[in-house]
């Protein structure tokens, strides 16, 4: 610890993540959690309230991570704790049908256009899975088309060139992935729509889908550029492909929509995840009610889950979407707009090159000197700066994403006296990173 500048003790997390080490691989259950890409002791979590998560030293942080989305509401939300307390005490799982997943099909489906019909699963990876799998049944086609950067969860033909934890740790290839199941898989470059129309043009009739993040946040925040989006629906028409939009993390966070709500651009099928479950595990993924038709029982494509639509998720998620109204995106909204100033404030100040880069309320800082369009760019920042300036925030009790490649995430509990600990921590951070070296 002693080669980074801001770091301090955490015994107690440190403890801990020694008897981890011992029990499950690198000591996490999720790979970017191990803090790898920056160093140090990775803070075991007790409990989170509003804006604020405290670690097993005692410390607290302002937490700008929000469980990679979910939380946004911050944490302990006093209406979804009293859903989940109430669900629970009518027993946890049944295995059957339940009024709680209607409901929250309902709130889905009245929300965001395109979606006709769902199906509820219990993580963002099923529902990428699941919808490929659909896309593949009703075209009766193999490939995909993805885009280098983008992250699907760890869905076998959709880890080639991932955001996520596979850019934090530059993998380049994962082992255990067939050449088959990568062989389907047409890696391009994000916000390239030549590359996609020559793609469909080099492989006519095969191609079943494309597949990409609404707004990217898995290689950091990088928007799409005007028309991309309609650009792949369009080229997907031509060619009888499905247009696939994956909002597991901007759904129902960058608006009351998700960034339905910010382009317009009608999705063939669409997948949720993250905030729709309340920081419980539900996800899902739906579309246009002709294609969800061949699902089983109704059609002969096959998905199914023991946990799928488990009532105290679906209470956690309803109870998190009701409460998402006009007014509570404003905030997080407007949150979000204080904190990339105060960044860009603090940065400049020190004249260190950077990019706040943001999607609605979704953002990242990036140490780069110009804009980052696709993940060639993302791999260009000075990630060093990154590391110096996250030491510097979390010693001083922020809490950012521990990976240059992640979006930060900010919630409707995030006040002013939360923000104000984020500006006296910034000129610190700044200057960290202003002074920071390559390895
Ligand atoms: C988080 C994420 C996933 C995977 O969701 P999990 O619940 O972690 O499996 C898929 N797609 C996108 C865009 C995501 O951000």
């Amino acid at each position: 610890m002693s080669e980074l500048p801001y770091a301090y003790e955490a015994p107690v997390s440190q403890a801990l993540f020694d008897r981890a080490a011992a029990v499950t691989p690198g000591g996490v259950n999720s790979p970017v959690r191990a803090f790898r890409a920056v160093g140090g002791t990775p803070r075991f979590m007790v409990s989170g309230k509003g804006p604020y998560l405290t670690d097993a030293d005692g410390r607290d942080y302002v937490d700008l991570v929000c469980s990679w989305g979910p939380m946004i509401l911050g944490h302990s939300h006093p209406a979804v704790i009293d859903a989940v307390q109430a669900a629970v005490a009518h027993g946890t799982s049944f295995g059957t049908p339940g009024e709680g997943e209607v409901a929250l099909a309902e709130e889905m489906v009245g929300r965001v256009e395109p979606l006709e019909q769902v199906r509820l699963v219990s993580s963002g990876t099923e529902a990428t899975m699941s919808a490929i799998r659909l896309a593949r049944g009703f075209t009766r086609r193999t490939k995909v088309i993805k885009f280098a950067g983008c992250y699907h969860g760890h869905v076998d033909s959709l880890l080639a060139s991932a955001g996520s934890g596979v850019a934090t740790f530059a993998l380049p290839d994962t082992p255990g992935v067939t050449g088959a199941q990568a062989g389907d898989t047409i890696v391009l470059p994000y916000n390239d729509l030549e590359a996609v129309n020559e793609a469909f043009h080099r492989h006519p009739g095969e191609i079943a889908c494309v597949i990409t993040e609404a707004s990217p946040g898995n290689m950091g925040v990088v928007p799409p550029r005007p028309g991309f989006n309609q650009g792949l629906k369009d080229a997907c028409s031509e060619n009888g492909a499905l247009f696939v939009s994956d909002e597991v993390m901007t759904g129902f966070r960058t608006s009351r929509a998700g960034w339905f709500g910010v382009d317009g651009v009608r999705p063939d099928l669409m997948t949720f995840g993250k905030v729709m479950g309340g920081g419980f595990p539900a996800a899902a993924f739906g579309g246009r009610a002709d294609i969800m038709a061949h699902l089983a029982p109704a059609g002969p494509v096959y998905q199914a889950g023991t946990l799928s639509g488990n009532p105290v998720a679906t209470a956690a998620g309803l109870a998190q979407l009701r409460l998402l109204d006009d007014a509570a995106y404003a905030t997080v909204d407007s949150v979000s707009a204080q904190i990339r100033a105060l960044v860009t404030e603090a940065l400049s100040k020190e004249g260190v090159a950077h990019r706040v880069q943001n999607a609605s309320n979704m953002f990242s800082v990036f140490f780069a000197d110009r804009e980052v369009r696709d993940y060639e760019d993302a791999k260009r920042q000075e990630s060093f700066r990154f590391t110096a300036f996250f030491h510097s925030m979390l010693a001083q009790g922020v809490y950012l994403p521990p990976s240059s490649f992640e979006s930060w995430f900010v919630s409707t509990a995030h006040d002013e006296q939360a923000v104000q600990r984020i500006a006296d921590a910034l000129p610190a951070a700044a200057r960290a990173a202003a002074e920071a070296t390559a390895a």
